[in-house]
């Protein structure tokens, strides 16, 4: 691995990622829980460049939605900021309604909301079990669970999309890479492949489409620490066979291709855009 990361590409500066598509996603309505932070940001503004209507979910961080609303607001399309904590039904219930209400539909749901509360199994509290479990897989399950039932409710507009909508989980390397000390949240997204790949198969013969994206390291508040110092990105990169750290554009890009109808017959997948992390890198000497 690190002769390979010693090889003359890794020493040329990576450009930035490319930026998709004008109109991919015209006349969709799109919702993006976390939409104030790192991969969520990075999502809602693509899907709005893309065309798409765009909510902006946040929990805590106002301004931090209201930033990412005034920039979509440039591509000339409808949005605005959405206060709910994903975990809790009640509030998910109120924010889809209420952009049905104002927006009329809904076309396009990316569940990204998740979050971290590391420790060894042996220290963890049921608070921090509960608190990963409920966020990033409960939360998943009622806001794909609402916005089905309105893309259920409406069935198919050709003139939209070939699909009666479609719902992104945002899962991870670690729903299928085992991670100790993080017991919780490798749980969690463990347990939302098997939740997407169930809902898909459930209402694929509605045109549903569900599917998921896993992303490998992703440079954003959440993995801060594994990526700020030269020592951490130098062990980070050990794991990554493509020798560089994700952008939050990388997981942007395909979330705009997979609810796209360039991929209406991608049902029930899980989009690993990770770099290589998920491809045992360890043995790529031999083992
Ligand atoms: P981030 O911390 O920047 O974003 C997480 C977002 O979720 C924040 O906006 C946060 O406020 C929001 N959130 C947390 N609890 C919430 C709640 N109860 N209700 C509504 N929103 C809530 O981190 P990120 O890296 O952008 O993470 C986004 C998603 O990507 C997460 O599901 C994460 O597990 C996943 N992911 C990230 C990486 C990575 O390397 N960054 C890798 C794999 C998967």
């Amino acid at each position: 691995m690190s002769e390979r990361r010693r090889s003359p590409v890794h020493t040329v500066p990576d450009r930035p990622p490319p930026v998709y598509a004008p109109e991919l996603l015209k006349g969709q309505k799109a919702l993006v829980t976390g939409g104030n932070s790192g991969i969520g940001k990075a999502t809602a503004i693509a899907l709005g460049r893309s065309g798409a209507d765009v909510v902006v979910n946040y929990v805590s961080d106002r301004p931090g939605a209201e930033a990412v609303v005034k920039e979509i607001e440039g591509f000339g399309v409808r949005t605005y900021a959405h206060q709910a904590d994903v975990s809790q039904e009640d509030q998910v219930i109120d924010m889809v309604s209420a952009m049905i209400d104002r927006l009329g539909t809904i076309d396009i749901m990316v569940a990204n909301a998740g979050l971290q509360r590391d420790a060894p199994t042996v220290e963890m509290t049921l608070k921090d079990w509960n608190k990963v479990i409920e966020v990033n897989l409960t939360g998943q399950f009622l806001c794909a669970r609402e916005a089905i039932k309105e893309f259920q409710r409406r069935g198919v507009v050709p003139e939209v999309s070939r699909a009666a909508g479609k719902v992104i989980c945002m899962s991870s390397v670690h729903q299928m890479i085992p991670w100790a000390g993080h017991v919780n949240y490798a749980a969690s997204k463990g347990g939302v492949a098997m939740l997407m790949e169930t809902l898909a198969q459930e209402f694929a013969p509605q045109r549903i489409r569900v599917n998921a994206i896993a992303p490998g390291a992703i440079r954003t508040p959440i993995n801060r620490p594994a990526w700020e110092t030269p020592e951490a990105r130098e062990k980070l990169l050990e794991l990554i066979p493509y020798g560089r750290i994700g952008d939050p554009q990388d997981i942007a890009n395909a979330a705009v291709v997979l609810a796209s109808d360039l991929c209406d017959y991608v049902v029930g997948t899980t989009f690993y855009v990770d770099g290589g992390m998920t491809l045992f890198p360890g043995f790529a000497t031999g083992g």
